[in-house]
């Protein structure tokens, strides 16, 4: 994980917030190619979602919504952590991770181990963060900001119903950042304040549930292999009794191999009909679906598909990030798929003089219409070959004298370290059909 960090420091990619105020707790920011790989994530989750489907709808709702919002859902009673304080030195531990956290005094123990730790019982601690509106912080003025994404997509699920013209099995669709008040310390931007989830409400007849949860489960596993990642580091895990969540009646987790060991990347829960019908008391409005041809109404359950942007990111770094060596020097190289790499290509003139930069600069300029091309002619060649490395970036291509003479480019490839010689008037081709 180390390694991984400071490769994403280095170049640029994800760092910590406020760094130049010592940082913030468990937050990140996402610099050019940390951005440039997220949205890639995001767009092939969407791509899924919506483009290759025609049974899911797109939705961008509220972060803030009305605060009854959070009774209704159960997560102003229910979604807490319990919490220990230890009285010796004064740290903040979540009871159920102790066995995972380090002693305040003495690191290679864990809180409670040693005689000196004095914890307090433990007791429930809220997640949502709680702001206001308006100018006073007055009663009945206090709002959260959303520590899921769904809610958003229950509460419309009326005004979605009546315009998308479906009928389930459907499902809604949205991606947007959500907040925890997490104190377990994060392990880079696996664990983060707020962070961005890709979540899908699917709607489904009740007798249909466990078949669709079936198919979900599938669906969401392929995905992540599609993304390139080694289908020997996911894995499924059903939630026992006691770990599901107060909504849930059935939940597996797509976990991944992390450099901190097997954890979650996605959940695929089974929430029945319990949100549906919490808002429908709540707000008063009906919240069902008339099968005109069975002539009933019923509500329907509902299968969610719940990912993290960040964690998705994070084991995609981890799954590229490789190290070997190249005449005797070590190279540190991400082996991204195309399709997820911030850059698919970079355009790299050999010298800075006799007319390579220019021929350089007019292939880079057709190639970035297409895809997300970089020009860089700053270093020597070798220098240059390692920063896209370390980026991900699949091919290089270098303008050399010979480019001028016959019009081909070198394009080495980023894992075989193969150099083919190709005519300009290829490239493109060459290029596009690596992202496709
Ligand atoms: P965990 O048990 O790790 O706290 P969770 O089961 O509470 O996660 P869900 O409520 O199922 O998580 O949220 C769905 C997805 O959102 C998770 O699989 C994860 O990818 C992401 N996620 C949840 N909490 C965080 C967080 N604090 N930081 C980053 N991603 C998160």
């Amino acid at each position: 994980m180390d390694e991984v960090v400071a490769l994403c420091k280095r170049r640029g990619l994800i760092f910590p917030a406020s760094e130049i105020y010592g940082g913030i707790a468990n937050t990140y920011d996402y610099g050019h190619y940390g951005v440039l790989l997220k949205n890639n994530v995001i767009n092939a989750w969407w791509k899924a979602m919506i483009q290759e489907r025609d049974d899911v709808v797109a939705l961008d709702s509220a972060i803030i919504q009305h605060p009854r919002t959070w009774e209704a859902s159960g997560h102003l009673a229910g979604f807490t952590d319990p919490l220990v304080d230890c009285k010796t030195c004064g740290k903040r531990y979540r009871a159920d991770h102790l066995g995972e956290l380090q002693c305040g005094r003495k690191p290679s123990k864990h809180p409670g181990e040693t005689d000196e730790c004095d914890l307090t019982e433990a007791r429930e601690f809220n997640l949502m963060f709680a702001t206001t509106i308006g100018p006073v912080a007055e009663a009945g003025s206090t709002v959260y900001l959303r520590p899921e994404t769904a809610q958003g997509i229950f509460l419309d699920f009326k005004t979605t119903l009546q315009y998308a013209r479906r009928k389930p099995p459907f499902g809604i669709a949205q991606v947007g950042k959500s907040f925890r008040n997490e104190i377990t310390p994060g392990n880079f931007i696996f664990r983060t304040l707020e962070f961005e989830q890709m979540e899908m409400e699917f709607f489904v007849p009740p007798a249909e549930a466990e078949k669709w949860h079936e198919y979900w489960m599938q669906a969401r596993m392929d995905w992540y292999v599609s993304l390139g990642i080694d289908p020997e580091r996911l894995k499924l895990r059903a939630h026992g009794p006691d770990e599901l969540s107060h909504y849930s009646s059935a939940t597996s987790d797509i976990e991944y191999l992390y450099p901190i060991g097997w954890s979650e990347l996605e959940g695929i829960a089974n929430r029945g009909d319990f949100d549906l019908k919490q808002h429908a008391e709540y707000s008063g409005e009906k919240l069902e679906y008339f099968d005109p041809n069975a002539g009933e109404r019923y509500v329907p359950h509902v299968i969610e598909p719940a990912a993290g942007v960040g964690r998705t990111v994070l084991a995609l770094l981890c799954d590229a990030y490789d190290t070997d060596e190249i005449g005797g020097e070590k190279r540190t190289v991400l082996r991204l798929s195309p399709a997820v790499a911030p850059v698919k290509v970079a355009v790299l003139p050999l010298l800075r003089k006799d007319g390579h930069p220019e021929k350089a600069r007019e292939i880079y300029l057709e190639l970035r219409k297409h895809v997300s091309a970089e020009y860089d002619e700053g270093g020597a060649i070798g220098r240059r070959y390692r920063r896209q490395d370390e980026i991900g970036t699949p091919l290089a291509i270098t303008i050399d004298h010979q480019t001028l003479e016959d019009d081909t480019v070198t394009v080495r490839d980023r894992d075989s370290l193969q150099q083919d010689r190709v005519p300009v008037g290829e490239l493109l081709d060459r290029v596009t059909q690596l992202t496709r």
